[in-house]
């Protein structure tokens, strides 16, 4: 028996076919004609009229952040539970997280704290979706409009999902999305900037390539970065998208197929699967031990990879960061639910390619991990 990764993407439908245009016509850099027809196919997916290939999901976010033009000493609100790729691309700019702590049931930033830490230096909030659930985004775009906040649009987990039918992506004055291969989509690397805003989407397709001065080639008006898209990303991304209804469909099955065998298992909360607002997607297959539980989500792994499975950590905190601390953020803050879905969340085999009979390995695993130990 083998082991079972945490993840693996599906990449056989035309991935092969457009790489291999792009090897025949020699077209392999961003200048190459995929990159153009991604935007457009993924940024109109989801209703956007402009998207902005980059080379990750945290370029996306960075230059998001720049475009906007939050600078030194600005404040924007975010989760403390997400990936730090967030965080970062606020602290390289000299701004600062305001961090909010998450909602125990959906793991998604808790929208009832935002306004309470709005300053007179909030410049926007970023709103991040989690693992298969959106945010209850029209309550956060309420608050941005009373207090004329810009919103930063996380979508890198929520390929194909809604909120009460709307796509994950069409929200922020600025969204982005991820193309890393856990993501529904993938292009190996890389991300996307989607926007309605045709002077943003300037600026962000200036700031993706060095800030080249218009009409002026090699000078330069602004400090950038390289944050460019192949025309190969591109080739894999147009043959994903192409099937991007059907991966939605494995994962809710995947998640439908879990849930049923699990729900009776001592120890352990699953993902709920559904709100008012949305059916859970399962980007990946959460599982967070309850207070019976004594050990953490480390010591669980090691558990399960002595069964050959693959399983991945939540998040850890934004507030909790050796890197942050260091710097003097977040200094004496708390945000118990965060720090306990940081310490006792983790998630198994959830990738477009797990087999049914991996499945059914996972889900034996699980119960025999959780009867050792509960
Ligand atoms: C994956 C992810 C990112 C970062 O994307 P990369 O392509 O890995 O840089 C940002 N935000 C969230 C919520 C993510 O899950």
């Amino acid at each position: 028996m083998g082991f079972i990764p945490v993840n693996e993407p599906l990449l056989n439908g035309n991935e092969k076919k457009y790489l291999c245009e792009c090897i025949d016509t020699g077209w392999i850099s961003s200048e190459g004609p995929f990159v153009k027809e991604f935007e457009q196919k993924m940024s109109h997916s989801v209703n956007r009229k402009f998207g902005v290939a980059v080379a990750n999901g945290t370029a996306a976010l960075e230059v998001a952040v720049q475009a906007l033009e939050i600078g030194k000493d600005d404040e924007v609100i975010m989760p403390t539970f997400t990936i730090i790729s967030c965080a970062m691309a606020v602290t390289k700019v000299g701004a600062k997280p305001v961090l909010v702590d998450s909602d125990k049931n959906t793991w998604n930033m808790n929208i009832d704290e935002i306004e309470s830490k709005i300053t007179s230096k909030t410049k926007a909030i970023m709103v991040v979706h989690l693992y298969g659930l959106p945010v209850e985004i029209d309550k956060v775009l309420e608050i941005a409009k009373k207090y004329n906040l810009k919103v930063i649009e996380d979508a890198a987990e929520m390929h194909g999902q809604t909120y009460l039918g709307k796509p994950c992506g069409s929200f922020g004055d600025i969204s982005i999305f991820s193309f890393y291969p856990n993501k529904h989509i993938t292009t190996g690397e890389g991300g996307m900037i989607v926007t309605d805003d045709e002077e943003l989407t300037e600026k962000c397709k200036s700031i993706r390539n060095l800030c080249f001065k218009k009409d002026v080639r090699y000078v330069h008006d602004e400090i950038s970065d390289n944050y460019r898209f192949t025309n190969l990303q591109a080739a894999v991304g147009l043959a994903q998208l192409e099937r991007i209804d059907e991966f939605v469909k494995i994962k809710r099955n995947m998640g439908t197929y879990y849930t049923e065998r699990l729900k009776d298992v001592k120890g352990i909360k699953l993902p709920i699967t559904k709100t008012n607002y949305a059916e859970n997607i399962y980007w990946v297959y959460g599982i967070v031990l309850d207070e019976s539980i004594t050990l953490d989500n480390r010591e669980i792994q090691k558990k399960f990879a002595e069964e050959g499975i693959g399983t991945r950590t939540f998040f850890w905190c934004m507030h909790e960061q050796p890197v942050y601390i260091k710097m003097g953020f977040f200094r004496n803050e708390k945000y118990p639910n965060a720090e306990y879905l940081a310490r006792k969340g983790f998630y198994i085999p959830s990738g477009l390619a797990l087999t049914d009979e991996q499945r059914k390995r996972v889900v034996e695993s699980v119960k025999k991990v959780m009867k050792e130990i509960a």
